[in-house]
C-alpha cells in the first residue's frame, strides 16, 4: 500500500504500476469513492468507459440534497444519505459549490394522502430529522401562494435543498486527481484476473491496469461487471426511467420550496423544484424498462407530467418549456442499496444506488472505505490536501459574465462566456465532448437549445475536444 498518499511515491507512473485501488465507473458514486480513497492515502485509478464522467445515471437527476426523512428506517441508504448530506454541508464552501436552500413540502392532494402525513412526520423523526413537521393548508399556501387551493396540508422538511448535479461529482474527482489519482476514459472494463493479491483489469481497446483492490461503481452495469469478473452477481439491475420537463426561467419564480408528492412504495414520485440553473424542473416519472442505455422522452408522458404540474400550480399553464430529458435509475430487484464485500477477491460492489445517490455518494464512499479497511492493509491519510475551486454555474450566485474580462458572451440564453469555455478546456478534467462542455459551463442548455450559439461554439471548440481516448487524466501535470 502507498504510504505517501495518492502522490506518486517514487514509482514510475508506467502502465506496469500496481494501483492500490481501481474504481470502475465515473458516475457520482465512483467520483466520490475515488476522492475518499485518495484522501485516505491510496493510489487510485478511476476507469470510465464513457468519454467523460457522468456518462450514465448521474448525468440526469433531480439534484435534490436529501435529508433522508423518508429513507427506510435503519437502512444503509439512510446512513449514507445522512452522512453524505453532512459531509456535503461541511465541504461545499471549500469547493465553491452552490446550494439553494429551498426546503421542501410533501403535499397532500387527497384525503387519503392527508391521512398519511402523520406517518411521514413520524418516520422523519425516527430518522432523526427532527425539524420535520406537519403544516396546515393555510400555512402552506402562505409560503407557496401559487400552489392550487386544493392542497389539503403538507409536511414541511426545512433541510431539503438543491445542489449542482454536475459540478459536485466533478469537484470530487478533480480533488482526487489533484491529489494523485489517475483517470482513464474510454476504459470499459470487460474482463480481469485475480491472482490472490492483484487484479489485472482488461478493456477491449486499452492497456491492462493492475490494482490490488477493485471497487465496482458501474451503475447500470454493476451486476454485469460482477458477473464478468467474479463469475456471479448478488443482484440484477432493473433500469427505471425518469422523464423530466424543464420550464423556462420565469417559472422558477412560481415556487419557493421543493414540492414533493406523498411517496409510494416504488418511487418518490413527481417533484416540482427550482434548479440551481434558475429553471423549474418537473419529474421524474418511474418507468421500468430492460434497456440500460436508452433514455428516451415520450410526448405522451411529457403531456401527462405537464397536466399534473398544472393541477398543482395552475399558473404553469402556457408556461414555455425549455427542454425535456430522461435519466435511468440503476434500480435493482430490491429497494435497498446493493453493497457487497468479497473479501477473498479484494472487491467491493456498490450497486443499485437508485434515487438518492447524488446525496449519498460521499457517505457511501466513507462506508466503502470503512469496509475496505476491514479487509486490506491500512493506508496513511494525506496530511496536505489540495482542494479545487469550482467555476460557479448557479443562477443565484455571481456568474462569470458579471465580472470583468470575460471577452464575449457565447451562449446568450444561459449567459455563458468565452472565458468559461476556455476554462473548461484548461481545467484539471477538461471537457472532452459537447455534453461535457455543457455540464461544465451551461452552454447549449438554454431556451434555444444551441440554435443560436452552435456555430460560434463549433469555432471555439474546433480541435479542442479530446477524441483520442488514449489521453488520460493524471494529477502529475497539475502538481
Ligand atoms: C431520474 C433520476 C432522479 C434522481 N434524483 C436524485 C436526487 O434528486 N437526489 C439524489 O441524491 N439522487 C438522485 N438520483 C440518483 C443518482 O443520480 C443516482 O443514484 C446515481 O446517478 C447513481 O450513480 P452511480 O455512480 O451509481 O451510477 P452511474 O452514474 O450510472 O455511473 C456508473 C458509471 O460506470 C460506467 N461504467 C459502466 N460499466 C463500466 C465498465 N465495465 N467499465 C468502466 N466503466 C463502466 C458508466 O459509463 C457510468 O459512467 C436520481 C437518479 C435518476 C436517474
Amino acid at each position: 500500500m502507498s504510504s505517501e498518499g495518492g502522490i506518486n511515491n517514487g514509482c514510475s507512473r508506467s502502465d506496469h504500476e500496481v494501483f492500490d485501488v481501481a474504481v470502475v465507473g465515473g458516475g457520482v458514486v465512483g467520483c466520490a469513492v475515488a476522492r475518499r480513497f485518495v484522501l485516505e492515502g491510496a493510489r487510485v485509478a478511476l476507469l470510465e468507459k464513457g468519454e467523460d464522467i457522468l456518462s450514465g445515471a448521474s448525468k440526469a437527476n433531480s439534484a435534490i440534497l436529501h435529508t433522508g426523512f423518508d429513507a427506510p428506517v435503519g437502512s444503509l441508504e439512510l446512513e449514507c444519505v445522512q452522512a453524505g448530506y453532512k459531509e456535503y454541508m461541511e465541504i461545499f464552501k471549500d469547493f465553491d459549490l452552490p446550494i439553494l436552500k429551498t426546503s421542501a413540502f410533501v403535499v397532500a392532494w387527497t384525503q387519503e394522502q392527508l391521512a398519511r402525513l402523520p406517518s411521514i412526520e413520524s418516520q422523519a423523526h425516527q430518522n432523526n430529522v427532527d425539524n420535520v413537521h406537519i403544516v396546515t393548508s393555510d400555512t402552506l399556501l402562505k409560503r407557496e401562494p401559487n400552489l392550487s387551493r386544493s392542497a389539503l396540508g403538507a409536511v414541511s422538511i426545512p433541510g431539503e435543498f438543491v445542489i449542482d448535479p454536475w459540478s459536485s461529482p466533478l469537484s470530487y474527482l478533480t480533488q482526487a486527481v489533484l491529489n494523485g489519482a489517475e483517470v482513464r476514459f474510454g476504459y470499459g472494463v470487460s474482463s480481469g484476473q485475480f491472482d490472490g493479491e492483484t487484479w489485472v483489469l482488461k478493456s477491449a481497446t486499452k492497456k491492462d491496469i493492475s490494482a490490488r483492490f477493485v471497487i465496482n461503481c458501474a451503475g447500470l452495469y454493476g451486476d454485469q461487471l460482477d458477473e464478468a469478473l467474479l463469475g456471479r452477481s448478488e443482484f440484477s439491475i432493473k433500469p427505471r426511467k425518469g422523464q423530466f420537463v424543464v420550464y423556462d426561467k420565469a417559472a422558477s419564480a412560481l415556487l419557493n420550496a421543493i414540492i414533493l408528492p406523498v411517496p409510494t412504495e416504488r418511487t418518490k414520485g413527481i417533484v416540482l423544484t427550482r434548479t440551481i440553473f434558475g429553471n423549474l424542473l418537473l419529474g421524474p416519472t418511474a418507468e421500468e424498462q430492460d434497456d440500460r442505455a436508452l433514455a428516451s422522452v415520450s410526448k405522451k408522458e411529457v403531456e401527462l407530467l405537464k397536466n399534473q404540474a398544472e393541477a398543482m400550480v395552475p399558473c404553469l399553464k402556457g408556461m414555455p418549456v425549455t427542454a425535456t430529458y430522461a435519466g435511468l435509475r440503476p434500480a435493482s430487484e430490491s429497494k435497498e442499496y446493493r453493497v457487497f464485500e468479497y473479501e477473498q477477491k479484494n472487491w467491493i460492489t456498490a450497486g443499485g444506488i437508485r434515487s438518492t445517490g447524488l446525496t449519498a455518494s460521499l457517505g457511501l464512499a466513507a462506508h466503502i472505505y470503512k469496509q475496505y479497511s476491514k479487509m486490506a492493509n491500512f493506508l496513511v491519510p494525506l496530511t496536505s490536501v489540495k482542494t479545487p475551486k469550482m467555476p460557479n454555474l448557479a443562477e443565484h450566485k455571481q456568474r462569470d459574465w458579471m465580472q470583468k474580462g470575460y471577452e464575449e458572451i457565447v451562449c446568450h440564453c444561459e449567459m455563458v462566456t468565452k472565458r468559461e469555455i476556455d476554462n473548461a478546456f484548461a481545467s484539471v478534467i477538461p471537457a472532452r465532448d459537447l455534453s461535457g462542455l455543457k455540464r461544465r459551463t451551461r452552454a447549449t442548455m438554454g431556451r434555444c437549445q444551441s440554435f443560436y450559439c452552435s456555430a460560434r461554439l463549433a469555432e471555439l471548440t474546433k480541435d479542442r475536444f479530446i477524441d483520442d481516448l488514449s489521453v488520460d487524466v493524471s494529477g502529475e501535470e497539475h502538481e
